[in-house]
């Protein structure tokens, strides 16, 4: 189905042809010089040591929790209204989930009174992801940390460019995992980054990336008289170059993008304000947000309304997305029956409504109208 208002669009144009282009001609494509300058100009943006470009952010999660030593017979808590693979990564390394519940309807972000709660003598770290851009709790976060000794992993997809005290999201825990996917902030089609502000955590994140091979400098270095050794069971994790251009360019835009989707979040504020039928989440943010997606959650609603609304908003050409099915309620994790209540009426009762660079105010106003018209038929409807 072709939307006349799209959830998302992509911000592209001629510099990012050129950019392939010139790769193209260069006849290094694979991982090589465009990479380096990606994670060296994406560490300086964020302010953080060290940076290492995957080849997407489930690879960039997996590998934070494989160098951090976590494995079999650990628990690694995590949120569940997230995009599965923020839970999936911790089974990669045969660590066990444990989900924590957001902190209200209008805060999805995970809860630290219920992360405390779910702590046990095997738990090893916390993963939390900040939703939309909107960062979590982190002061309450990193102290549960420090007093349960426990490493904080940021799932930062959707915060390229969000903060949280001043600081950058991803830089605040001890590993931050980016993503670059085609919808993100950001992105290349498929890519990803960690950052890390530990050196011997970013050198080992760099070794599993290409298969645990050491490189040529790193093996003179130890007088290796073979041209490589392999130290560890790696993977083959690495981004290519005409990726690397892509995200280059991105990371040029990423602050003309972010100054727009601000305004267009506040128009959406302004245009949505006399609703009493929703719930718009992070009303009071006080901190830089990426604005990755712009939610609403409807009151006294049930995922039937939900999804009725979601098909009249289609019909009408307006694309929308639910941000997130709960991982807890998918098939793979319904065997640890975890009941998490604020988490399933979000996952029942949010609608995504479209955001990105080049959506327009009349846009905005034609979404809002909708909406506010078809609750209202909703409602005459029952009564
Ligand atoms: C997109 C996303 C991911 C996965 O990123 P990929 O680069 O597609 O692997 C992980 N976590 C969250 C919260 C995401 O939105």
């Amino acid at each position: 189905m072709n939307f006349r208002i799209p959830l998302f669009d992509l911000n592209y144009g001629r510099v990012e042809d050129g950019a392939v282009l010139k790769t193209l001609h260069s006849k290094w494509i694979s991982m090589g010089p465009n990479t380096k300058r990606l994670e060296k100009e994406f560490a300086s943006f964020l302010n953080v040591k060290n940076s290492v470009a995957v080849t997407n952010c489930t690879a960039a999660l997996h590998l934070a929790l494989k160098v951090l030593g976590i494995g079999e017979g650990d628990e690694v808590i995590v949120p569940s209204l997230t995009f599965v693979a923020t839970v999936n990564s911790v089974r990669y390394v045969n660590a066990m989930p444990v989900f924590a519940d957001i902190t209200s309807v209008d805060n999805f972000s995970i809860d630290p009174v219920d992360i405390e709660k779910k702590i046990t003598p095997k738990t090893k770290a916390i993963i939390v992801m900040h939703y939309g851009g909107f960062a979590c709790d982190m002061d309450a976060i990193m102290k549960l940390a420090k007093r349960y000794n426990l490493s904080v992993i940021e799932d930062a997809a959707h915060s390229p460019n969000s903060d949280f005290k001043g600081k950058k999201l991803g830089t605040i825990g001890v590993i931050g995992c980016f993503s670059f996917f085609s919808n993100k902030n950001i992105t290349c089609a498929e890519g990803g980054m960690i950052v890390t502000n530990d050196d011997a955590l970013a050198e080992k994140a760099r070794l599993l990336r290409s298969h645990g091979m050491t490189s040529l400098s790193y093996d003179r270095a130890r007088g290796h008289s073979a041209d490589y050794d392999v130290l560890e069971l790696g993977y083959n994790y690495r981004i290519d170059d005409i990726r690397a251009a892509l995200a280059l360019v991105q990371l040029k835009k990423l602050e003309g993008d972010t100054i727009k989707r601000k305004k267009l979040r506040e128009y959406y504020l302004e245009e949505l304000a006399k609703m009493n039928t929703i719930i718009i989440p992070y009303k009071d943010n006080k901190f830089g947000s990426s604005n990755y997606i712009f939610p609403i959650v409807l009151k006294n609603s049930d995922f039937k309304k939900r999804d009725k609304v979601r098909q009249k908003l289609a019909k009408a050409g307006i694309q929308t997305s639910v941000h997130y099915p709960a991982a807890h309620r998918f098939t793979i994790y319904n065997e640890l029956s975890t009941t998490l209540e604020k988490t399933d009426y979000v996952s029942d009762n949010v609608i995504t409504l479209p955001l990105y660079y080049s959506l327009k105010k009349k846009q905005i106003r034609e979404i809002a109208e909708k909406l506010n018209r078809y609750l209202k038929e909703d409602k005459n409807e029952k009564d």
